[in-house]
């Protein structure tokens, strides 16, 4: 079911949203702003569900629970990529899923998702499937040292990562990341990391916003600048890749791709390559710039393009700069509110934990 071809999908209809995290509630308060009505499906009550029109508090095996959501709502989508495969076919049975589950299945498990895109000739680290600590030992002798260990499936934020250096103890590097199912990346000495963020619609409608730059602390995502600094056109590839890669899914709704920018000398002169870590086949943190820098929001444009409605303009309101606001960091706000020109954005989570994302400030700093 195509939701071009679906058509109740009109202002006062209703948004499924999978998840109650921040981005689920920024996608429903975009749907909101758009006369659309959202009911979020999650375990756990969350940020989400503070501005959500209904919600469902289940576990997504419950069948019954998923498949009265489903009958509830016109569309359905998600803000996060882990949604299990099976809760995804019960839906998408009754509703369209968008992203569809071929974009979930893809992304969902690093190997799939780097072959996929080699196929398709878009460059990535190179990789190995590891298995075992034996397997370990066999990729790390063919991609060398410093090389990442990453699992297969389920890590984010640096989760379920080792770094392998030299004089590692490979068999412990193994269970570090809980001996499960693993690729072996070699090491990508890149100068920056940069992310497309874009969205298709299912006409085949593209529209991406700038090029954005993005830097981590921990492994959390704590800066991020629009445009990146890259040549033009390194930043138009990027965007050419995203594009590529969409068209292969038959993506409908947000993606972000990140890539790791890297420069090299050729004939004399100095060039940038890109290689692509990771899809996000969701909205994703380093989009947030574009609620206060864009005409339209990554949020308003993913629910456009899930509605089979016309994408918005991308078009950015000069240099951006979105800092997260991580654990503590939040107690700022106050002053951050007496900032002028400083966009305030907080989640409403009730605990400051370490590393936990609790809002984030958006600046325009240049014409
Ligand atoms: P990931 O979970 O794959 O997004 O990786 C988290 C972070 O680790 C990235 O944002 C990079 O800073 C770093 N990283 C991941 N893979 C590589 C690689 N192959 N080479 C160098 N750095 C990497």
């Amino acid at each position: 079911m195509s939701p071009a071809s679906h058509p109740s999908i009109a202002p006062g209809s209703v948004i499924g949203v999978l998840g109650s995290g921040q981005l689920g509630r920024m996608i429903a308060q975009a749907a909101a702003q758009l006369g659309l009505k959202t009911h979020v499906f999650a375990p756990e009550s969350g940020p989400a569900f503070d501005v959500a029109s209904h919600r469902t508090r289940a576990p997504y095996e419950d069948e019954a629970a998923l498949a009265a959501f489903a009958d509830s709502v016109a569309v359905v989508t998600y803000e996060f990529e882990n949604v299990p495969a099976r809760a995804a076919a019960v839906l998408a049975q009754r509703r369209p899923v968008l992203p569809g589950p071929d974009a979930l299945a893809i992304t969902q498990d690093r190997l799939t998702e780097k072959t996929f895109l080699n196929k398709l000739g878009v460059p990535t680290a190179p990789f190995l499937a590891v298995d075992d600590a034996e397997g370990l030992a066999r990729a790390v002798e063919r991609l060398g040292r410093p090389s990442i260990l990453k699992t297969r499936r389920l890590g984010y934020d640096g989760k379920g990562q080792a770094m392998i250096r030299e004089g590692a103890d490979l068999a412990e590097a193994f269970r570090s990341i809980g001996a499960a199912p693993a690729i072996l990346e070699g090491f990508v000495p890149f100068v920056r990391e940069v992310s497309v963020v874009a969205a298709r619609a299912a006409d085949g409608s593209y529209a991406a916003f700038d090029l954005c730059e993005n830097e981590h602390e921990n492994h959390i995502l704590a800066l991020t600048r629009a445009p990146a600094r890259v040549a033009p056109e390194t930043a138009a590839a990027a965007t050419a890749m995203t594009r590529k890669i969409m068209e292969a899914l038959k993506y409908v709704g947000v993606i972000a791709v990140e890539m790791f920018v890297v420069e090299e000398m050729a004939d004399g002169a100095r060039v940038e390559r890109l290689v692509v870590n990771e899809i996000a086949p969701r909205v994703h943190n380093s989009g947030h710039w574009t609620l206060d820098g864009a005409v339209t929001s990554q949020f308003e444009q993913h629910v456009r393009a899930i509605c089979g409605w016309p994408l918005g303009s991308t078009r950015r309101h000069g240099q951006v700069e979105m800092r997260n606001l991580i654990g503590e960091d939040v107690n700022r706000w106050r002053d951050l509110l007496g900032e002028s020109g400083a966009c305030v954005r907080l989640y409403g989570k009730h605990e400051a934990r370490p590393g936990r994302k609790m809002g984030h400030v958006t600046r325009i700093i240049g014409p």
